[in-house]
């Protein structure tokens, strides 16, 4: 059997304790993915688990061409979809044979034949959640009540990751470049909201129509340093399953990272 980056990802215990002297569990699922380590390096496997990868052959392609093959068969799944009936669900709007949906107000579309449109350039990490979320809403109406990450059904494996990957380079973005929550409202249509959990700013995006999400930001303060987390709708998951949320996410971090760069805006972690 092969096993992606996410499969091995999940077999791992997530506490990020950087025994495996690499920063995160996740660099390290996409190391043994590409053959580089193996999972018996993590002295928290279980036997039953590094059982599972022996005789494992080494892969020879890449993350790249992995991700590729999954837009691939994707795009294979749309061609039997009847696009006009995900309108609905979906909050977009069916016109001239595509489907077209609002990521953060920018257009996204989609054709019967999995061809992607846009005015911005399509970011492989906003692609994927893109079509699986046209596949695969269920069209539920946000709650209006907002949860972090980690309180959503499948986020208790996520939420560390989340935090390291999302949550902490956002932070350091928003402390280095203020202006980046008035990108957000001009560029992306954020909305801001009134203060929720007493933020100093708090911000609603649409990175999907029925995906909202909420940003709060804690100015840094005297003794205490900023602070920033995100939350999701409560029934986030019946609109994306928990892995493209995660990947959402990350794509729309790298995307303000690199907004920041342009402006010359040194951030601490690499653009993606
Ligand atoms: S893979 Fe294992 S050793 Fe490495 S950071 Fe995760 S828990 Fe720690």
């Amino acid at each position: 059997m092969t096993y992606s980056t996410i499969d091995i990802f999940k077999l791992l215990p997530k506490t990020n304790c950087k025994e495996c002297r690499t920063q995160t569990c996740f660099a390290f699922a996409a190391l043994i993915f590409k053959g580089e380590r193996e999972i018996s390096e993590c002295p928290y496997v279980d036997k039953e688990v590094t059982d599972l990868f022996k005789g494992t052959p080494k892969r020879t392609d890449s993350i790249e061409s992995d991700r590729e093959k999954f837009m691939e068969s994707l795009k294979q799944r749309i061609t039997h979809t009847d696009l006009e009936s995900r309108a609905i669900p979906t909050g977009g709007i069916y016109a001239k044979n595509r489907l077209t949906i609002k990521i953060m107000g920018k257009d996204f579309s989609v054709d019967a034949t999995g061809k992607l449109f846009s005015d911005i350039h399509v970011n492989p990490w906003i692609a994927v959640p893109f079509l699986t979320y046209v596949l695969e809403t269920k069209g539920q109406a946000p709650t209006g009540t907002w949860v972090p990450l980690r309180e959503l059904e499948g986020g208790k494996d996520w939420y560390r990751l989340f935090g390291q990957t999302c949550e902490k380079p956002l932070k350091q973005l928003a402390d280095n470049y203020p202006a980046l929550f008035e990108d957000m409202i001009s560029l992306f249509n954020g909305k801001p909201v009134e203060n929720h959990y007493q933020s100093d700013i708090s911000l609603v995006l649409h990175p999907l129509p029925r995906l909202p999400m909420l940003i709060c930001y804690w100015k840094p303060e005297e003794e205490l340093s900023s602070e920033l987390n995100l939350f999701f709708d409560r029934n986030a998951e019946e609109n994306l399953n928990i892995e493209r949320i995660y990947t959402l996410a990350t794509g729309l971090i790298t995307m303000f990272k690199k907004i920041a760069l342009k402006h010359g805006i040194a951030t601490s972690c690499p653009a993606g």
